[in-house]
């Protein structure tokens, strides 16, 4: 079967198309600038082994860049499929399914009202999910779709965990709680992990670390997620490239007092803050290094609060575990910063966490945990689109 993965954002989309078969990429690409002046799309036939292409086009809307998708994806050149009809389901990425959604969904009717009701809760990332779903319902009528949440891995936390302490019917009139995100991400990564491992997931404690522009880590026991650092939002948990992370929430409210708006807080706190913030040089965490190599102090601060705060919820999670087996590393700098791993893991020696130097060089998925090691350290490189891919077909496919 042939999957495409969507994933819509507010003027962008970007798309995938899979051969579940053997599980490889045979286009890819992304519109821009939709619904504004200069609309671009960019599209690599992988299957061909073709270069990117690039191809400016007034799209006025998602339906009009769904089309252009699909012009290109059945080009007799810079194609990969003769025909729409060997497009076998689509698979959306969905940022927020709240509490209605525990699991990826086909999408009915019923399941696109749902999805509303989740809006409130990502007012700015729900809505061009769901264009995206209704535009490519439009141009493909009888292609099964399937919606794929970003919470809903996170969906199988205990109350103790999701629950905040506020008075209670906060969570149950404004569903204020931790719902958590990277959930396909951190399900792939986790799933990965076990097939390594090759044990059942029943039997493991896993901490997966999603590390990039927004990170969260969260643990896995039995395969199934038992708490996460984003929260009711992604401000949550570490501090990122330009988010706070977790601090005391009076900070806000003492802002406020001062005289700034909610707004300008919103903004502050997520957009002007994290390493960021602190180093006053980038979010782009190596643009920090080259800064530490200058001598750099606060640029070594931002890195050195960063590191501290990923290892701290390592240790929170494998109290919360009662055990760690394996501790997974992902995204732009999971995947690619060796010595940032390094650093996160020293001192986790006395739980039985170590890295081996010499493999902690390799790229790709690998094993980087030192011989003498109780636990295993893992590099798995991230594919949400597989996830999604791996969803919806088994919803399909039922
Ligand atoms: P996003 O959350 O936007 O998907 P990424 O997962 O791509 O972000 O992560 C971006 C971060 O990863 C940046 O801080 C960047 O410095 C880091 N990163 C990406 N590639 C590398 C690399 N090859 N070496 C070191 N750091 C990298």
């Amino acid at each position: 079967m042939k999957i495409l993965v969507v994933n819509a954002g507010s003027s962008s989309l970007k798309y995938q198309l899979i051969d579940m078969d053997n599980k490889s990429v045979l286009a890819k690409g992304l519109c821009e600038r939709i619904g504004i002046d200069g609309s671009n799309l960019q599209h690599t036939c992988v299957v061909k082994g073709l270069d990117k292409i690039k191809i400016e086009n007034p799209m006025k809307d998602h339906g009009d860049a769904i089309k252009m998708v699909i012009d290109a994806l059945i080009d007799t050149e810079h194609g990969a499929i003769s025909s729409m009809d060997e497009i076998g389901a689509v698979g959306h990425r969905v940022v927020h399914g709240a509490e209605e959604f525990t699991d990826s969904t086909i999408i009915t009717e019923a399941v696109l009202k749902q999805l509303e009701k989740c809006t409130p809760l990502a007012p700015l990332h729900n809505p061009p999910n769901i264009i995206g779903i209704e535009a490519c319902k439009k141009i493909m009528p009888n292609t099964p779709m399937v919606a794929v949440f970003d919470t809903a891995f996170h969906q199988t936390m205990p109350p103790e965990a999701f629950m905040y302490a506020l008075p209670y019917e906060y969570y149950e009139k404004d569903r204020i709680r931790k719902y958590g995100f990277h959930g396909t991400s951190h399900k792939y990564v986790s799933q990965q992990a076990v097939k390594i491992l090759g044990k059942p997931a029943e039997e493991l404690k896993i901490v997966t670390c999603h590390l990039g522009n927004g990170s969260s880590i969260t643990a896995v026991k039995g395969g199934k997620c038992i708490d996460t650092s984003m929260g009711f939002t992604p401000l949550d948990g570490v501090p990122m490239g330009t988010r706070t992370g977790s601090m005391d929430p009076a900070v806000m409210t003492f802002l406020m007092n001062k005289g700034m708006t909610a707004q300008e807080i919103d903004d502050l706190v997520n957009k002007k803050s994290g390493v960021a913030g602190v180093s006053g040089v980038s979010s782009d965490f190596r643009d920090l290094d080259d800064a530490v190599l200058e001598g750099n102090e606060r640029a070594k601060l931002a890195l050195d609060m960063f590191v501290y705060q990923v290892r701290k919820y390592i240790g929170a999670y494998a109290a919360a575990m009662g055990g760690i087996d394996a501790l997974v590393f992902t995204a732009g700098i999971g995947e690619n910063n060796g010595p940032m791993r390094k650093d996160i893991v020293s001192g986790l020696e006395y739980m039985g966490i170590a890295i081996d130097d010499e493999k902690n060089l390799t790229r790709g998925t690998v094993d980087v945990s030192a011989a003498d090691a109780r636990v295993k350290t893992l590099v798995i490189p991230t594919d949400e689109e597989m996830m999604i891919a791996i969803d919806t077909q088994r919803l399909v496919e039922g």
